[in-house]
């Protein structure tokens, strides 16, 4: 087995036992790469280092996360984006277990609202939701029974072949579609939603449905103190603790394989470091663009899957702008998706200073133009949207004002999605591609992507490996 040199990193390794030859099951162990040190990648590390393999973890960006980092924002330190843990998210909770995190985790309900005909209105239970102005009560019952009956469909594949248009107006009828899941779906993927499958409405509103304890009751959001750069600590930690090299502003520019067998991996800055395995949890089009051996169909098909990417500001104010977690927007002169107010769950005093942290997404197709508007130009978008929402809001509460943007966050569930992604197992002997875009049967959360890596990283990688390397 090759050993990797990285005369100029960071790294952080304890020495391997390098009188072990094989892992606990009697697999050979070997010297793997993987590529991207979001969540995917720390979930990947720890699933072969549970099988005793070596492992190196590249991170392009300084610090491990991904779209869960932290930043500073005035002189607290908080994600980037934000992020809560739903009661249902059993992975990501018994991580957490292992972690020793799960025991400190606030659990709070939340209410939920609508800015409609410009009004803001709570829609947090039953009796609110009975009584919401925009819909007449044959058409409550109609969005309520859609709501309960995607929930229940199991069978996902079905949806994924039809539009999420036909399929909602179908099941909720033309009045509710234009009033609520039109204007709905464009705040989330502008004229994308067109392309996009029965299968995303699906995999939302059971992922929302699961939050709530039952019903239209209300909602349970939970999460670590200190947030994600506390489980990032921790996580980080856990996997260097047991032998993986972790290195930060690494990307991988070129990944190649030699006659000899082993990865030759090109950090672009002078570094070339040798590995046996390669797993990359990266984006689908930056796969295709580092590993020039893939196969044309196989680069095809990673460049073909359409992200949905964000922008998204953060602001620290002296005050709350909102009683409610989410406010959902469905009056179309608004250029956000939503206005998240995660002071509603987390602790103002105990976690943010005694100040209040609103979060404004905008999310756009991967190749919208809006996603590279000047930082200026987003946040006097926000601010002047603001002003004309929320009566008590103004300019001199903000305290700070941060924008950070993503170009690719999910993939698109696009009409027959599942059929047309790249395999995990690659053309490449010793090569897997495992990334977020294999999520098929839910939406892009914490839990799902652990699920996912853990499930894909058992059922593909690890099999395929011991068939390549058990004689
Ligand atoms: C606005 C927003 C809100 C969200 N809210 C929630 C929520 O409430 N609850 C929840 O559970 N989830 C939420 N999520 C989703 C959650 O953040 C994702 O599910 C998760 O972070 C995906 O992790 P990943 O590792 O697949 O991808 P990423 O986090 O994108 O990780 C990929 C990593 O690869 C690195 N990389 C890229 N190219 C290279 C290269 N060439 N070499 C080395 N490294 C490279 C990147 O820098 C990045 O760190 C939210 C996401 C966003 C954007």
């Amino acid at each position: 087995m090759s050993v990797a040199t990285s005369p100029d990193s960071t790294s952080n390794a304890k020495s391997f036992d390098t009188n072990s030859d094989t892992a606990a099951d009697g697999t050979p162990s070997s010297n793997w790469l993987v590529i991207g040190g979001g969540v995917m990648g720390l979930q990947v590390a720890r699933d072969l280092i549970d099988r005793g393999q070596k492992v190196t973890i590249a991170e392009a960006a300084p610090t491990f996360g991904g779209l869960t980092s932290a930043w500073n924002l005035g002189d607290v330190v908080w994600d980037r984006f934000y992020h809560v843990t739903l009661l249902s998210d059993t992975k990501l909770r018994d991580l957490l277990t292992d972690l020793g995190l799960e025991s400190q985790m606030d659990w709070v309900e939340t209410k939920t609202g609508f800015y409609s005909g410009g009004q803001l209105i709570s829609m947090s239970n039953t009796a609110e939701f009975l009584k919401f102005p925009p819909l007449n009560l044959i058409q409550k019952l109609r969005l309520g029974g859609t709501i309960f009956y995607a929930s229940k469909i199991k069978n996902w594949r079905r949806l994924e072949k039809l539009s999420v248009e036909k399929w909602l107006r179908r099941w909720s009828g033309k009045g509710v579609f234009e009033k609520i899941w039109q204007p709905l779906l464009q705040a989330k993927l502008g004229e994308a939603y067109k392309q996009t499958s029965a299968a995303f409405i699906w995999a939302h509103t059971a992922r929302m449905y699961k939050a709530r304890r039952s019903g239209m009751k209300t909602e349970m959001f939970g999460y670590v103190p200190g947030g994600y750069a506390t489980i990032l600590d921790k996580w980080v930690g856990w996997l260097k603790d047991r032998g993986a090299r972790t290195l930060t502003s690494s990307p991988a520019r070129q990944v190649r394989k030699l006659e000899s067998g082993e990865f030759e991996v090109d950090f672009g800055d002078g570094r070339i470091e040798k590995f046996d395995n390669v797993v990359s949890t990266i984006a689908s089009p930056v796969i295709a663009d580092t590993v020039p051996q893939l196969s044309e169909e196989e680069k095809k098909r990673h460049r073909g899957i359409r992200y949905l990417g964000v922008v998204c500001a953060s602001m620290l104010m002296k005050k709350p702008i909102s009683e409610y977690y989410v406010t959902n927007i469905t009056d179309t002169w608004v250029p956000l998706t939503a206005v998240i107010e995660m002071s509603t769950i987390v602790n103002p005093d105990k976690q943010l200073g005694g100040n209040h942290l609103v979060y404004l997404p905008k999310y756009l197709p991967d190749d919208h133009e809006g996603l590279n508007e000047s930082d200026e130009d987003y946040k006097e978008k926000c601010l002047s949207t603001l002003e004309k929402m929320y009566d008590h809001f103004s300019r001199d509460q903000v305290l700070d004002f941060k924008i950070a943007r993503a170009k690719y966050v999910a993939a698109l569930a696009t009409i027959d999605y599942s059929t047309r992604l790249p395999d995990i197992v690659t053309s490449v002997p010793g090569f897997y591609a495992l990334n977020s875009a294999h999520i098929v049967k839910g939406n892009l959360n914490v839990n799902e992507t652990i699920t996912l890596g853990e499930e894909k990283f058992t059922e593909e990688v690890w099999p395929d490996y011991q068939r390549r390397v058990v004689k």
